[in-house]
């Protein structure tokens, strides 16, 4: 954004000046406009204000003075969904002095350019109006105006008119339509502006599909939610599943019907007061908890309870330190939390990987056997938005997954990639997201999920049409991933092929750190960072795995530095599912099977193994049949977890056996582990975990705590880090660090290499905006190519 430009008050302090200011960034049908009105008028300056295709265009008569307070009071007091990404100012000549008063120019419907926004929570002036009586939409479920409502969920195609959304089937009444279409009113041009007389309606059915209540269809569902019934419910961008969070029958039967033993689900309370009674809530969760994206956040679970407290059941998270908690985001969890008066459970609605349901047919078709009953309504689901999954680490949040509230939100790129071509990069197959990139800016789909389920990839597929036609993206270039397996990476070069367009594949890892630079607005031509990516998988350049990595990167290059051991991967992707191999495989390549057995036969963890067909293992392993190497950290932590007997036998999903270790820790034993670590050993840049796993296993066999073995692990592990880095970037001249992958959503290894680095004067960047996950790599790719192309076309101008 550029500064308000000096005044010399001296000289300027008396005289009347009048400028022309362009606003641009989020400003149209967002009421923008009645917001500068308003500051107008309290500064009691004159002038107009209007929307164009450039932004929101002011022009302003008054003291200089006024007008630099004028400017600073538009970015402190901008409309909940404006996002200011330029102010432009500039002097104007004396015809425009005739000014008077402060007026709004009526827009044509061609100066509209809304663009497409983020799905965002109830406003508070919407929360007033459904909970006050007297009021015409008075427990009216849909109610929305220009500071809320559905967005991207709803949209089909730009512009973003009624016309083209799920509410084209529904008429304005008058009163509605009046609303508007009165510029000073909150609900002018607010495209899913309706009523109870006009909008859409909620009707409460059997799982057959009969219907049992329209009127009281949502106090129906607080009392069979009351009485311990599973209810689909239909949200902003996908159908939840609902049970009372209390009732441990309830989540018992939930998780025996969606066959997720383990695997915690979400939570949604009325207010911050209900979280607060469960959860400890720092200032920044709270506010970005009642932000209109309203996210799932991770908060620390409270140890103890007050008793009048609602007890949640105790298979919810079971064996997690924190609960992922969400407010309302539409009028209906608005008026059906308060009907209830203590948690829900509110998990995506989906079966066996499956991305969650959206239509009212497939909903009843595909959970019959999961909800005792279904709360629809008429309004389509035209995109899948899942909810977005942010945890806060060192103070600031980081998001597990990138979806409702925050996508399509363009990240604005340092100013040199202005000049790139339109990009489109295509993600992993793993949590995937896709990127267009254009005039300098990064558009990031939600997240789609693993494009391995085929529902996801004709989600993906859907999705890539949707934001091409949104943002008018025509690919000039494509980018993929370098494993030859990924799906995304076949779509890829499907589209380069039928557009005739260059096709780049890009390194997973440097995907990760260039990913983390772009959102950090790390300038193009500045020195090279050493990048720290740890991870599960990624392909790397020699064809193995990598997913512990040194590089040395900047946008266009990556060298590799420095690694961890790379182990076998023994039965391939099998082995992802189940630590026990990677146990073995650490044990065998690290210390030698024979040698473990001989010197610690007596413990569970050798008997364990024991009893696995290790003769077939040692054949593949020898044969080298499925097992591919790799250096991924992620699979470090799962044979960890796996030697304490932390998810040995398989994982429901990843990441798990990491959670569990790192949720071991107490404070007293990560107190201990400063003095009393693991060690691990450095050789021409490969980092062996050998003296790790004897030291562990001499705990284990002393019988030491998990805590204290968690512990040790995680020190020691963060420790060789930090060693590692000190190293590298002395030898190589680095100032600046990028931490990246996964594995770095550990908030115990992520806030001590964080704080390890910077004390020791090195600065670090980390994802504040984008995932650290795979979900953050098609952003890295894209921003990649474009760096290439921009310094090739600089080196032919030289
Ligand atoms: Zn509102
Ligand atoms: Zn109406």
């Amino acid at each position: 954004m550029k500064k308000p430009k000096k005044t010399n008050l001296k000289v300027m302090k008396k005289a009347v000046s009048t400028e022309k200011i362009i606003v641009s960034g989020i400003v149209q049908g967002v009421g923008f406009r009645p917001t500068v009105w308003r500051i107008a008028q309290t500064l009691q300056l004159q002038g107009d204000v209007s929307n164009t295709g450039d932004g929101v265009v002011i022009h302003v008569k008054g003291s200089q003075q006024k007008i630099n307070q004028f400017v600073q009071r538009i970015i402190s007091y901008k409309p909940p969904l404006a996002r200011i990404d330029n102010i432009e100012r500039s002097d104007l000549i004396s015809t425009y002095s005739f000014f008077e008063s402060f007026t709004i120019l009526a827009s044509t419907k061609t100066s509209i350019n809304t663009g497409v926004m983020a799905d965002a929570a109830t406003c508070k002036a919407c929360f007033t109006e459904i909970f006050d009586t007297n009021n015409h939409r008075f427990q009216y479920p849909f109610t929305n105006c220009t500071h809320c409502g559905p967005r991207l969920s709803i949209i089909r195609n730009i512009p973003y008119d009624r016309e083209q959304t799920s509410m084209a089937n529904f008429l304005l009444c008058e009163r509605c339509n009046d609303e508007y279409t009165t510029e000073s009113n909150r609900r002018f041009h607010a495209q899913p502006n309706a009523c109870i007389n006009c909008g859409p309606q909620c009707s409460l059915v059997d799982k057959f599909g009969n219907k049992i209540a329209i009127e009281n269809a949502i106090s129906d569902v607080a009392q069979y939610l009351l009485a311990g019934k599973i209810i689909a419910i239909k949200g902003i961008g996908g159908f939840h599943l609902a049970a009372l969070a209390s009732n441990q029958q309830a989540v018992s039967t939930l998780r025996q019907r969606k066959c997720r033993p383990s695997k915690p689900f979400a939570l949604m309370a009325k207010d911050s007061c209900m979280v607060e009674k469960y959860c400890l809530l720092l200032k920044n969760e709270k506010a970005l908890l009642e932000s209109p994206a309203a996210p799932i956040i991770l908060l620390l679970k409270k140890k103890q309870q007050k008793k009048e407290n609602k007890k949640l059941a105790n298979n919810i998270a079971a064996d997690q330190n924190t609960l992922g908690f969400m407010l309302p985001n539409s009028p209906l969890h608005h008026l059906l939390l308060n009907s209830i008066d203590e948690p829900i459970i509110l998990t995506s609605a989906n079966i066996s990987h499956e991305p969650p349901c959206i239509s009212n047919d497939t909903a009843l078709d595909k959970l019959k056997d999961i909800a005792d009953f279904f709360l629809l309504h008429n309004r389509d689901i035209e995109n899948r938005v899942d909810d977005s999954v942010i945890r806060f680490i060192n103070g600031a949040p980081q998001f597990l997954r990138r979806a409702r509230g925050y996508a399509p939100q363009s990240i604005v790129l340092s100013s040199e990639f202005n000049e790139a071509p339109q990009i489109l990069a295509l993600g992993a197959d793993i949590k995937n997201t896709f990127c267009l990139l254009k005039n300098g800016q990064a558009i990031i789909s939600q997240h789609m999920g693993d494009l391995e389920n085929y529902a996801t990839y004709c989600d993906f597929r859907h999705n890539l049409t949707l934001y091409q036609r949104l943002f008018q993206h025509q690919p000039e270039h494509i980018a993929v991933d370098a494993h030859p397996e990924y799906s995304a990476n076949k779509t890829g070069s499907e589209i380069a092929l039928n557009q005739a367009v260059p096709l780049h594949t890009i390194q997973h890892h440097h995907a990760h750190i260039a990913s983390c630079l772009a959102e950090n607005n790390y300038r193009l031509h500045d020195k090279a960072v050493l990048g720290i990516v740890l991870d599960g998988l990624g392909y790397g350049e020699d064809k193995t795995l990598w997913g512990g990595e040194f590089l040395h990167a900047n946008y266009e290059k990556s060298n590799r530095l420095a690694f961890f051991k790379p182990v076998a991967l023994i039965g391939g992707t099998v082995a992802i599912k189940q630590p026990w191999r990677n146990l073995y495989a650490q044990l065998s390549t690290c210390l030698g099977w024979k040698w473990v057995k001989k010197h610690y036969n007596q413990t569970t963890l050798v008997n364990l193994l024991a009893e696995k067909p290790l003769k077939t293992l040692d054949a593949m392993l020898d044969k080298n049949i499925n097992c591919p190497l790799t250096s991924s950290v992620g699979r470090l932590f799962d044979a960890v977890a796996a030697a304490v007997g932390l998810c040995f036998e398989h994982i429901e999903y990843e990441g798990q056996a990491a959670i569990a270790l790192e949720n071991k820790i107490t404070k007293k034993a990560w107190k201990k582990a400063h003095f009393n670590f693991y060690p691990f050993s450095v050789s021409q840049g490969i980092v062996d975990s050998s003296p790790m796993w004897k030291a562990l296993l001499k705990d284990i066999s002393n019988a030491v705590s998990t805590a204290d073995i968690s512990a040790k692990f995680h020190k020691g592990l963060s420790l060789i880090i930090q060693d590692q880095t000190d190293e590298l970037t002395k030898k190589h001249t680095i100032e600046t660090v990028v931490l990246s992958g996964g594995v770095f959503q550990n908030k115990t290894l992520f806030e001590d290499v964080y704080n390890g680095l910077t004390t020791s004067g090195l600065c670090v960047l980390s994802h504040r905006h984008v995932s650290a996950n795979d979900g953050g790599i098609s952003l890295g790719q894209a921003v990649i190519v474009a760096a290439r192309l921009i310094k090739e076309n600089e080196s032919k101008r030289e």
